[in-house]
């Protein structure tokens, strides 16, 4: 079994609300964000050097009583065909399993939940679902239909997830946030990311100025009108939540 593991850090308190969690990058992506922060994983992954799965797979079990969970992120961790044979192996240390996905592969989705191998989804949206408009965003023509798919079964899944969408001043507006948040309608979780122009795929991006953190916070306060609740990604306030 071959999944490439790029990066690993052992320990972080902020990247699963609630939970100590490990975090495991798999490299390669089918789609070309702009702002993307991780242009090492989806560009030229060859260039850095794997860790064996043995190493890790010891190491989350030595780590089992302490550290909650893994976040298996990327990249885009569906592009790898043995990917559930890795999930598995993390499942059987006894591990909580989140995958971090752009919901480009729904069947994928559909067999890792199905297969009971995920315990929590987290799925970028990029755009809202119009096909020119999410295409600009997500840098490559993609399949809108398959996003739409993954956002269902991801509702209906039972499990614990979130929904969350970049905004970076270029490419998205409070028009749009809300356009997503009427999307995703009933949804438990959406968490709205400031764009950080840091290391980005496309060098023009470092010149963006990200939004100031109160008009992300106008577009939390008027997305959360849809979805359960919805916040900034680093803010501590819940800025809109509803019961449903
Ligand atoms: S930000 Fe976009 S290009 Fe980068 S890993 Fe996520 S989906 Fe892929």
């Amino acid at each position: 079994m071959v999944v490439p593991i790029k990066g690993f850090i052992e320990n972080s308190l902020i990247e699963w609300e609630g939970k100590i969690v490990s975090i495991i990058f798999l490299p390669a992506c089918n789609l070309r964000c702009p702002y993307c922060h991780a242009p090492h994983l989806v560009l030229e992954p060859n260039d850095l050097e794997s860790i064996p799965v043995d190493a890790i797979i010891n190491k989350v079990r030595q780590n089992h009583g302490w550290v909650d969970g893994v976040v298996v992120t990327g990249g885009e961790p569906t592009a790898h065909k043995h990917l559930a044979e890795f999930l598995k192996l993390l499942k059987d240390t006894g591990v909580l399993v989140r995958l971090d996905t752009n919901g480009t592969n729904p069947q994928i989705l559909k067999d890792l939940i199905g297969r009971s191998l995920l315990d929590c989804v987290a799925m970028d949206i990029k755009a809202p679902l119009q096909k020119e408009k999410y295409e600009q965003v997500a840098g490559v023509p993609c399949n809108i239909e398959d996003i739409k798919e993954s956002i269902r079964i991801i509702m209906e899944s039972g499990l614990e997830y979130e929904f969350r969408t970049t905004v970076c001043p270029t490419q998205l507006n409070g028009d749009d946030i809300k356009d997503i948040a009427m999307v995703l309608q009933g949804a438990g979780r959406y968490v709205l990311q400031s764009f950080r122009p840091t290391h980005c795929l496309d060098t023009r991006m470092l010149q963006v100025k990200p939004y100031p953190a109160e008009t992300l916070r106008e577009y939390a306060t008027s997305a959360g009108k849809y979805v359960g609740s919805c916040c900034v990604r680093g803010e501590k306030v819940m800025v809109a939540e509803r019961n449903w």
